[in-house]
């Protein structure tokens, strides 16, 4: 039989009408002779409702505890989309992630799959039942439940159709696709039949929704991804490898990439007069990375006098908490000045056309420069470039991107 993951994100599973609704699309698929697993995440925003509770009570939520109770809130949406499945005469069983063989490391908050065992699922499945597993979370080698980071049921999915060998992971949601940009902030986006994992990697580390370690998942196992929504059937996304893509687009002749991303909530550090020597830039940032901040955009300058800065960007959230490791460090090897910025943005172009192509930076620069928008920092790999200016321009900057870049007319 053949076999397809779903995964419901949390506003598709927000109250009891859409669970229902839920329910019925999967009987549908079910009976045409499909095998559903599906992942669900949690009730609308009860994960955040959850953090809060948690904060309620304590300063600092023990990481344990805290994923213990975060793993609750895909319990309750997987449970009662099982009852809502039941109700339409569909056999079904719920799994924690744990029952559903989910094995990770111990790292409470972000935690990575080792593997999958999927006896469980596999038994279900021969018996004509329907899985829904809960999204974001798996068992440690110590036996405590582990959350995988905030969005982490995309991860849960893509991991358990890899296993399961499912024809496709179908991930629904409150969108239905994936964009060239944000609609939300440029009207004219227009929607991707199909785009590459790469450049969907890129686009989900910048600024889609979509958590980024399930697209690599995708990627290494071969899984195509199908993003859609769950409230009609417009026809989505497919993310999926395409061969000879770069290639297509170097033959066009005028610049062309495939969509721009945005992040916010950035903070920048500067460290001024670090000394020039080996091993300083390891002393910086082993501590960051220790306390699980991660570090984006990292800058260093020349050197005159023997001594640089380095800036570098975190998460707005994770600010306080950096300053605080680097302030450690500053005060111990006597390192210079500290600053710091809050309410910074990314802005990126992706797109795997330029690779092979010269002047997408340059025109990204023309493009922001016409705008009045101040580049701060720059960042690029082969298939994007980056540039970190001020929060409240960003939205005006994907605009303009969007236009300088063509995205709003249609592929000839
Ligand atoms: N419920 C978790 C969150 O809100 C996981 C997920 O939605 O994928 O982050
Ligand atoms: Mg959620």
């Amino acid at each position: 039989m053949s076999l397809v993951v779903h995964k419901y994100g949390g506003s598709s599973v927000a109250d009891a009408e859409k669970i229902k609704n839920v329910a019925r699309r999967i009987v549908e698929v079910k009976k045409n002779g499909t095998g559903v697993v599906a992942v669900v995440s949690a009730m609308g925003d009860s994960t955040d409702e959850l953090i809060e509770l948690a904060h309620s009570v304590s300063d600092q939520p023990h990481p344990r505890e805290l994923d213990l109770l975060l793993s609750t809130g895909e319990l309750v949406a997987c449970t009662l989309l099982t009852m809502a499945l039941a109700d339409l005469g569909q056999e079904a069983v719920s799994l924690t992630g744990s029952q559903a063989g989910i094995h990770t490391d111990t790292s409470h908050g972000r935690a990575r799959i080792h593997s999958v065992d999927t006896a469980r699922m596999l038994k279900e499945l021969h018996e004509g039942r329907i899985v829904v597993v809960a999204g974001f979370q798996g068992i440690s080698e110590d036996e405590d439940i582990t959350t995988l980071g905030r969005g982490g049921s995309d991860t849960t999915a893509v991991a358990l159709a890899a296993v399961l060998e499912a024809e496709r992971c179908e991930i629904y949601t409150d969108v239905d696709g994936i964009y060239t940009a944000d609609p939300r902030i440029v009207p004219e986006a227009r929607k991707l039949s199909e785009i590459g994992y790469d450049e969907m990697l890129e686009l989900a580390n910048y600024g889609a929704k979509m958590h980024p370690r399930s697209i690599e998942l995708g990627s290494v196992f071969d899984v195509p991804i199908y993003v859609a929504s769950s409230f009609n059937e417009t026809p989505g996304t497919l993310i999926h490898r395409i061969d000879g893509d770069a290639d297509k687009r170097v033959m066009e002749d005028r610049i062309k990439v495939t969509g721009i991303a945005c992040t916010i909530n950035v903070a920048k550090i500067t460290v001024r007069s670090v000394p020039d020597q080996p091993g300083v830039a390891a002393a910086l940032f082993e501590p960051l990375a220790q306390s699980g901040i991660s570090v984006d955009t990292i800058v260093q300058n020349t050197s005159e006098d023997r001594t640089t800065d380095i800036s570098f960007t975190v998460s707005g959230t994770d600010l306080k908490a950096a300053l605080a490791k680097v302030e450690e460090l500053t005060k111990e090897i006597g390192y210079g000045a500290l600053i710091s910025e809050a309410n910074l943005a990314a802005v990126s172009v992706v797109g795997s056309g330029m690779q092979h192509t010269p002047g997408y930076a340059s025109r990204m620069f023309r493009v922001l420069a016409d705008g009045k928008v101040n580049i701060d920092m720059i960042t690029t790999s082969e298939i994007r470039i980056s540039c970190i200016i001020r929060e409240d321009q960003a939205q005006e900057a994907v605009r303009l991107l969007h236009r300088g870049f063509q995205l709003d007319e249609p592929d000839e």
